[in-house]
This record gives C-alpha cells, sequence and structure tokens, in this order.
C-alpha cells in the first residue's frame, strides 16, 4: 500500500484567488453593464522585449539543424547566460562569483520552494508577515512548519510581522532561528529594507548560524538608489544567504520560465554531528539529480536581456509599470488613503480606512468603485486591514482606477 505524505493534508486550500475570482463574478452577473477594472493581478501584461524574441527565433532556428541542434544541456545552465548573469547582475555591484556559484532555473517559484530539499525537515523558520505564500506552504509539505494552531499560525514558523507600525521593518528575533525568508523589494507590502536594515539580517544569521533564504524576485523594480540590490551586497551575506532572482517581472518571462539561484561556494550547513557541508555541493547534486536544465530557447532569450539593447528594452517595461505605481500612489494619496511601496517595487499596500477588514475593502470597492485589489490577509494574519494593488496593468487602466477610488471616496 501506497502510503501519502501526510504533511499535505495539513494544507489549508489556497482559496485566495479562486475567492476573489468568485465574488468578481458575482457582481458581474448582477452588474452585467458594469465594467470591472483589476488592479490585483500578479501577472505582466506588456509583451516581452524584442531582442527576447529575436533571440528565440535564431535558437529556434539552431534547433531546425542537425548541425547546431542542442539536446539536453548542462542542468546548472549554459556559460553564456552565467557569465552574462555574474557579468551584469553582480560584479557591476562589486560583487564576483564564479560560474559553479549560479544555478539557471524555471523562475524562483521552483526554487525558494524546493530549496528545502538540501535541509532538515525539523530546521526552524522565519518568515517576514505578510509573505509570499510558497515560503510557508513549501516547508508544511516536508513537514517542517510543524502543525496549523489556532491563530492560523505554524507552530514551527516564527512570525515577524511588517506593518506600517513598525515601517515594514521586520524585527530582529529575540532567539535563535535557523531558517529565515527575506524578500526584498517584498511581495507584497512593495517595501525594501535598507543597507544598515539589510546588514542587521545578515550579522543576524553569522552570529547564529542562521540560513537566509534571500527573494530578490524584485529587484528590477528599485529605483532609489540607496536601496541594496543584492543580499551580496552586505559583507559576509556569502557566508550565510542564497539569493533568488526571476526574469519573469523584470522581463516579462511568467509564461517562459527562467530565473537563477545563487549559492556562494563558502556557504555552508552543519550536520548532526557538527560537520559542515557546502550547500553548494548539495544543491547541484540536487539539481542534477530532479532537474534537466532550462531550454536552449529560453536561456538565450534570457541572455539576450543583457545586451545594450536588452537592457533598454526592459528598461522601458519597467518605466512603463512604475509610472503606473506612480500613478497609483499619487492618485490614491490624493483620495486622502494612506499607502506604501510603489517607489521601488510594483506592488502598493493599501491601508483600509477606519480599520475596515481587507475583505470587507475589498467588496466596497468592487461594488463601489468597481475595482479589484487583493485582501492582504490573503497574505498572512499581518496582512489585514490592507489591500495589495499591482503596478502591472494597462496605464489608461490604473488612470480610470484612481478616478473611479477618488469619486467614490469623496
Ligand atoms: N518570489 C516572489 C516574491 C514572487 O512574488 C513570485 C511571483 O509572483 C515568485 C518568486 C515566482 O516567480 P517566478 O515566476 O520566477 O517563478
Amino acid at each position: 500500500m501506497a502510503l501519502v505524505n501526510e504533511h499535505f493534508l495539513k494544507l489549508p486550500g489556497s482559496y485566495l484567488f479562486s475567492d476573489i475570482a468568485k465574488k468578481i463574478n458575482t457582481f458581474r452577473i448582477t452588474h452585467p453593464k458594469k465594467e470591472v477594472i483589476r488592479l490585483g493581478i500578479g501577472d505582466v501584461t506588456r509583451p516581452l522585449p524584442q531582442v527576447c524574441i529575436e533571440a528565440m527565433h535564431k535558437a529556434v532556428d539552431e534547433m531546425a539543424d542537425a548541425k547546431t541542434f542542442r539536446g539536453y544541456g548542462p542542468e546548472q545552465g549554459y556559460d553564456f547566460l552565467i557569465d552574462a548573469v555574474i557579468k551584469h547582475d553582480y560584479a557591476t555591484r562589486g560583487v564576483h562569483f564564479s560560474p559553479q556559484e549560479i544555478f539557471i532555473n524555471d523562475g524562483a517559484k521552483s526554487d525558494t520552494g524546493n530549496i528545502g530539499d538540501i535541509l532538515r525537515h525539523d530546521n526552524s523558520v522565519g518568515v517576514t508577515d505578510p509573505i509570499y505564500p510558497v515560503y510557508i506552504d513549501s516547508n508544511v509539505m516536508c513537514g517542517r512548519a510543524g502543525i496549523l494552531e489556532k491563530d492560523g499560525k505554524w507552530s514551527n514558523v516564527t512570525y515577524m510581522p511588517c506593518t506600517a507600525e513598525n515601517n515594514f521593518i521586520p524585527e530582529i528575533p529575540d532567539k535563535r532561528i535557523d531558517i529565515v525568508y527575506l524578500c526584498y523589494p517584498n511581495n507584497p507590502t512593495g517595501t525594501t529594507l535598507t543597507k544598515p536594515e539589510l546588514k542587521k539580517w545578515v550579522d543576524y544569521a553569522l552570529d547564529n548560524d542562521t540560513l537566509i533564504l534571500f527573494d530578490a524576485a524584485y529587484e528590477a523594480f528599485i529605483q532609489e538608489d540607496d536601496v541594496p540590490h543584492s543580499i551580496y551586497e552586505i559583507k559576509g551575506a556569502k557566508k550565510c544567504a542564497i539569493e533568488f532572482r526571476s526574469f519573469s517581472k523584470t522581463a516579462g518571462f511568467t509564461g517562459v520560465r527562467c530565473g537563477y539561484t545563487v549559492v556562494p561556494k563558502e556557504l555552508t550547513a552543519a550536520t548532526l554531528e557538527g560537520e559542515r557541508i557546502s550547500l553548494n555541493k548539495l544543491w547541484n547534486r540536487r539539481q542534477c539529480t530532479k532537474f534537466n536544465g532550462t531550454s536552449y530557447i529560453t536561456q538565450r532569450a534570457a541572455e539576450a536581456i543583457y545586451t545594450a539593447e536588452g537592457r533598454r528594452q526592459v528598461k522601458e517595461t519597467i518605466d512603463y509599470y512604475m509610472n503606473n505605481a506612480r500613478t497609483m500612489k499619487e492618485g490614491l494619496e490624493t483620495s486622502g488613503l494612506e499607502v506604501y511601496g510603489g517607489v521601488n517595487a510594483p506592488y502598493i499596500w493599501l491601508k483600509t480606512p477606519n480599520g475596515i477588514s481587507s475583505w470587507r475593502f475589498f467588496e466596497q470597492m468592487l461594488y463601489e468603485a468597481n475595482v479589484v485589489g487583493t485582501p492582504g490577509v490573503g497574505f498572512g494574519p499581518s496582512g489585514e486591514g490592507y489591500i495589495r494593488l499591482t503596478a502591472f496593468g494597462k496605464h489608461e487602466d490604473c488612470v480610470e482606477a484612481m478616478k473611479r477610488i477618488r469619486n467614490w471616496l469623496k
């Protein structure tokens, strides 16, 4: 008899987006003439940069010819892309890696979810709250999160609230935690940490032998000079952190699928007996066993964004989204609302007025302004009383949505 992994049974159904879809559907049926503007979507809407399209066409042609055809590639990714990553994403910021420290993948979700394969099931976990749900659910699946308690929190997870009250800066824990997830620029709050704030985390990790899992999927959206783009800009981080990057939001790769993970050679973790083991070696072993590489065509597309023309085209798209973010932030502030994020990230984190719950405000905004956001409580207990809006839509829609919200709250 095959037995199931019982930890999966502990996972509550993920109803957030289906609940939202149901509520929108009900509204549409009862108000067929109203046009709803969706500012809740987490997917991009602009097409791929032209350089990527051209690179993919070229790569497809190579696949059509026996002389240039490629079969299985290296599990870790092709050198041409790894070299571009090292040169443009890190060397330009004074951080140096060897090719063996970069692992090309099919997007950050896979590796942020799978990294736990190389870590013991009973490590303690710390997350900022609210949070990208993959960090918690992937730990639940292997039993590392413990059991779900009455307050909706997992017993082996330490939640570090990030709210307007602490300016969205998670407090350094007063106890040891084995693994801490940090995501900056943050989804869902759209906030960032300064270098001194991030340094506090690196120092904590070095003092406590903690592993930081740093998700920088939104790095490309950083606009302000003093915001760190990588955790490795902080001295000592190579000894305590793994970093995840993604081309999804950077260059419209949500459907193409490509990203990468950095596992420095200096990074080690202990066995129960106290022996130090290289996490780079373990991750490489894991990838060679369970992953057969990202497609050649995809990696050629990703390489193209590092050319001068590619960087220009990527910037154009990011500028488009960040212009949306600015329009939304200013529009909401003019309407008298309290908003966060939207400066170095494509997310706006809106505080609901008068302490209304996330879901109540969601429904009011849907019915009275015909605008959709995502209830913040869906991202964790500290998201209650907030709504997430994304800047990935059409500019005209953002302008119209702000007009509607202004008229509604007048
Ligand atoms: N990390 C964060 C914080 C995200 O918000 C997302 C996607 O929304 C991902 C990772 C996953 O990105 P990818 O498309 O690279 O799998």
